[in-house]
């Protein structure tokens, strides 16, 4: 009978699986170099080892080093505390998002959304 009332207007940014994707391959990541064959196939976290499931495991998006490429995938955990210090870093240097009270900056806006929901 009502007529539909979905009409929440989203702001100009792109979809959040773009930021998000996005946000994922801005982490900076440890060398695959000193990593465990487990952590390049993705089958542990890649900064602390944990052993990830499915329902736990976050793609960090493929990877190059040199003529390799691979797939890591970290934990939940990790990848709120990387995202909230990649946040930090670059509130840090962007005026954007100092100066406005609140408000982020395209690049500001998806890590701050991985901080909080770590990645899904
Ligand atoms: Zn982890
Ligand atoms: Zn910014």
């Amino acid at each position: 009978m009502a007529e539909p009332t979905q009409r929440t207007r989203t702001e100009d940014s792109p979809p959040a699986e773009d930021g998000r994707q996005q946000a994922l391959a801005a982490l900076v990541l440890p060398s695959p170099d000193t990593l465990t064959e487990e952590q390049l196939r993705g089958a542990t976290c890649v900064w602390d080892s944990t052993t990830l499931t499915p329902e736990t495991a976050i793609d960090l998006g493929p990877r190059r080093d040199g003529p390799y490429q691979w797939f890591p995938r970290a934990c939940r955990v990790c990848v709120t505390t990387r995202s909230l210090a990649a946040l930090y870093d670059h509130v840090d240097k962007c005026e954007t998002c100092r100066g406005s009270a609140g408000a982020l900056c395209p690049d500001g806006r998806p890590l701050y959304r991985l901080s909080i929901h770590g990645g899904r």
